[in-house]
């Protein structure tokens, strides 16, 4: 089944289901001083689980664009490294806004996923929340006991707070939550092994597809827990893994939402897919990176050196960079692919079909300026090679070049050892830290889906760097 059939399937089940399909809100997010970017479906529909507004309909249906790359949800660094999370994908999500609850949500997700899209119900396995005494929390046995007509006992599988209770934030409507995971390991692989290994939600081959969020509590500010008067329900599915599981794949990007763009790098690359691990791991990265971006130019966000253009130009800039690095592109290419990804996704995003001038254009000038300042850079390191008396460069060097002319520092590391060189990496650290120090709001930290700026502590968000060893650098600014 072609991914286009797979998503209107969906959303066709729901309408039957009496659901509104409505249009997805786009990624990029104008009127929420509290988040930047959409990422996760039931966003758009905040005020009505808040009780602020009351939902035209209270069954609705959607596929919602979603970015994960701040705050609570933060996918950047397994993006090219595992084969499931993107920074940009669609969440397929079904509502009910103090309309139906458990009973239905489940066993709709379960006649979808079984009947409707026929996935072999032997891979499947089912979460529920097993509760938290310390909360006062009790396990979600009413949960338990409806999948429990539907799957067999030993694949219902207990999980803690953190995978299935979902809180909005430190206040506000909260509840249990059921996942439903995929297990994709193949049959010769599972021969070898037994019990608790054989229902392990934590192995990398057992994907989360689907989250059933059953709000039914409201956490007051002094964390005390009561009863919400209309209960609601929020689903999200991972689009691309649904169409991995369907396609009988193992990986998102051998899907066909992936492999046309895949096709096009190799062909304007000259390099394979699926034979060298680094390769792959950049050729992921870019055609992941490249829907990040062109959604969010698409949807009037282009690349800046403040807030939300900041983060697109970061996440076109690592794709660059990948393309530098891995499959040695000198000149713009990117921009190219913008193509493929329309014709792919043009139907049921026509954003991208009206702005696809805009986005190619944007791209290949980001591409021609960044790849200017790595050929600088790459000028400005001969130059301190050149310089030390000594195979390690100062970790001062390595952050002037990366604060001051934007080079990135795993890059400065990569050329350092192939001419045998190495980096003063503690040093470099240390320089980092102290340029942290300097800017003391870089310390919030986002806990929730939501970060709630108070008007005296208001900042503007500059940016941020995501480096490659794991260190990120938050950049506030007091205005
Ligand atoms: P995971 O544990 O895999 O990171 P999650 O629990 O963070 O997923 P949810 O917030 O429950 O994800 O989102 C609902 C669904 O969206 C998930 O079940 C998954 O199918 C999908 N999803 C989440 N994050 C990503 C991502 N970065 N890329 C693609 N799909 C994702
Ligand atoms: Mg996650
Ligand atoms: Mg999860
Ligand atoms: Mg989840």
């Amino acid at each position: 089944m072609k991914s286009s059939e797979i998503r209107s399937q969906f959303l066709q089940f729901f309408e039957s289901k009496k659901h509104a399909v409505v249009p997805s809100a786009p990624m990029v997010v104008k009127n929420d001083p509290t988040l930047m970017f959409t990422n996760a479906g039931m966003n758009q529909f905040k005020e009505y689980f808040l009780g602020n507004t009351d939902p035209k309909n209270t069954r609705v249906t959607d596929t919602q664009k979603c970015l994960r790359v701040s705050g609570k949800h933060n996918d950047l660094e397994e993006v090219g490294m595992d084969t499931y999370h993107h920074t940009m994908f669609e969440m397929l999500g079904n509502w009910s806004f103090g309309d139906y609850f458990k009973k239905e949500a489940i066993e709709w997700a379960w006649e979808l996923l079984t009947e409707v899209l026929k996935i072999d119900k032997d891979i499947l396995y089912v979460s529920i929340f097993e509760g938290d005494s310390s909360e006062g929390l009790e396990r979600d046995t009413e949960a338990f006991e409806l999948w429990k007509k539907l799957v067999p006992e030993d694949r219902i599988i207990n999980g803690n707070k953190s995978d299935n209770f979902w809180e909005m934030g430190e206040q506000g409507p909260c509840g249990p939550c059921s996942e439903i995971h995929v297990d994709i390991r193949s049959a010769e692989e599972k021969a070898k092994i037994s019990g608790a290994e054989l229902v392990n939600k934590d192995h990398p081959q057992v994907v989360e597809i689907w989250n059933l969020v059953f709000m039914q509590f409201n956490r007051k500010a002094n964390g005390s827990l009561e009863k919400l008067p209309a209960q609601h329900v929020d689903t999200g599915m991972g689009f691309e893994r649904l169409c991995m599981v369907l396609q009988n794949k193992k990986s998102n990007y051998d899907t066909d939402v992936f492999t046309p763009l895949i096709r096009e790098i190799e062909a304007i690359t000259d390099v394979t897919y699926g034979k060298d691990e680094k390769i792959d791991i950049a050729v992921r990265v870019i055609a992941d990176h490249i829907r990040a971006v062109a959604f969010s130019i698409a949807d009037g966000q282009l690349p800046s050196n403040t807030g939300a253009g900041y983060v697109i130009r970061r996440i076109l800039r690592r794709a660059i960079r990948y393309g530098f690095t891995f499959l040695n592109t000198k000149e713009p290419f990117i921009y190219k692919l913008i193509d493929t990804l329309t014709k792919q996704m043009g139907k049921a995003f026509p954003e991208l079909v009206q702005e696809n001038n805009l986005i190619t254009n944007v791209v290949r000038e980001e591409e021609a300026s960044f790849l200017r300042t790595l050929d600088q850079g790459l000028i400005l390191l001969d130059n301190v090679i050149a310089e030390s008396d000594s195979k390690e460069i100062a970790g001062t060097k390595v952050f002037e070049l990366y604060d001051t002319f934007g080079f990135p520092d795993d890059l400065t590391a990569l050329i350092l050892r192939e001419r045998g060189y190495t980096m003063d990496e503690a040093g470099f650290k240390k320089e980092l830290q102290k340029q942290k120090d300097r800017s003391r709001a870089a310390t919030k930290v986002a806990t929730s889906d939501w970060v709630e700026l108070k008007e005296d502590d208001e900042e503007e968000f500059v940016g941020y760097d995501t480096l490659q060893t794991n260190i990120r650098i938050t950049r506030y600014r007091k205005v």
